[in-house]
């Protein structure tokens, strides 16, 4: 760690995602391939690095959600891995699809005319709806245009669920059996699991899997190994005195002598607002409580305990997660992963170093 440093160090593990990618592909049968999504440039992580050390570990086919980012992963793969996107083919994109190979993953009756208007011949998939109500063709839609489609060739035939995070959620069934009601018998590949669908078992796993959070060390994939290490600096440290306040809106009050360590992070690094005052962060394997307010650059917390001052303080890694920070902050883990914020350095961890 680099003591001159007044940014956070954001540490990503990139053989951890190349296991966590491994550990879900062994969850399918050998006949599954597994993709993996790098949309929001790979959940916050860098799409770069993290696609290229996915490539290496075995995977051929990349999911984005829209063509910008498809752009920069070829940039980063070079020709050969399929890219998918999953905004499909929008006016204005035709030229990057073509001269970039992407796949755009049609949505729509607009979208499908486009595409064979504008691209005959060039791979495209297609995405229904089974129930979530955000991306893809209809039942109805889908019955007016398949045979269209079909003879047109699609390499592949999605759908996205709603609740797979909820193993006791009826709605997985629902679209499994509506998904099925849809495609049974195209003769087409097949897509319906992200990381959830996985671990929902093989009836979801059909010709292909779109792990995205899981390969991040993300819930729901428990078994994952950890990926994300947030190591922020200490600015400054001093004393306050019973009843003094610490940070905006006078928000905690010490209650005794107190010492305070400034730390440089804060919302503005995506460190959400509403871990004021409910969060820690970690000494090694001592738990600093954070105190006051997050302000935009800063975090304050108490290390009144410490028998040193420590030059940084972590707040993810061996002792909090990501999930466990979302929980603190009221969110989800997806979240606090593409908040992360752009000033961290962000340094890698590849080969074993
Ligand atoms: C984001 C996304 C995924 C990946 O989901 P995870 O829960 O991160 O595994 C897969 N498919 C679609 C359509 C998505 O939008």
């Amino acid at each position: 760690m680099k003591g001159a440093m007044a940014t956070g160090t954001l540490t990503i593990d990139l053989d951890a995602v190349a296991a966590n990618w491994r550990a879900l592909d062994h969850l399918s049968a050998p006949d599954v391939q597994t993709a993996a999504v790098v949309k929001a440039d790979a959940y916050g992580l860098g799409a770069a690095r993290v696609v290229r050390a996915l490539a290496q570990a075995g995977a051929r086919r990349f999911f984005v959600a829209v063509a910008e980012e498809g752009a920069m992963v070829r940039q980063a793969l070079g020709p050969g891995p399929q890219i998918a996107v999953m905004a499909g083919h929008m006016a204005g994109d035709t030229e990057m699809i073509h001269d970039l190979d992407l796949t755009p993953m049609l949505n729509s009756i607009d979208q499908i005319t486009r595409h064979l208007e504008a691209l005959p011949g060039h791979p495209f998939g297609v995405q229904l709806d089974t129930g979530m109500n955000r991306l893809g063709l209809e039942e109805a839609e889908w019955q007016a245009v398949a045979a269209i489609l079909l003879e047109a060739g699609p390499e592949l035939v999605m759908s996205h669920l709603a609740c797979a995070d909820d193993p006791d959620s009826p709605m997985n069934e629902e679209q499994l059996t509506i998904f099925r009601q849809m495609t049974d018998g195209i003769g087409v590949p097949r897509s319906l699991a992200a990381t959830g669908g996985i671990l929902l078992g093989p009836d979801y796993h059909f010709d292909l899997t779109r792990p995205g959070v899981g390969l991040y060390g993300g819930q729901p994939f428990e078994a994952a190994s950890r990926v994300v290490t947030l190591s922020l600096p200490v600015i400054q440290t001093r004393t306050v005195a019973l009843g003094e306040t610490v940070g905006y809106a006078a928000s905690w009050v010490a209650d005794g002598p107190a010492t305070i360590a400034t730390v440089s992070g804060g919302y503005a690094d995506g460190l959400l607002r509403t871990l004021s005052n409910a969060s820690v962060l970690w000494d090694g394997n001592t738990p600093c409580p954070l105190v006051g307010r997050v302000s935009m650059d800063l975090i304050t917390v108490d290390v009144s305990h410490l028998p040193d001052m420590p030059r940084y303080l972590d707040i993810i890694g061996p002792h909090q997660t990501v999930d466990d920070l979302a929980q603190a902050a009221g969110t989800i883990g997806y979240e606090v992963l593409t908040s992360l914020g752009r000033r961290y350095v962000r340094r890698y961890i590849e080969g074993g170093a």
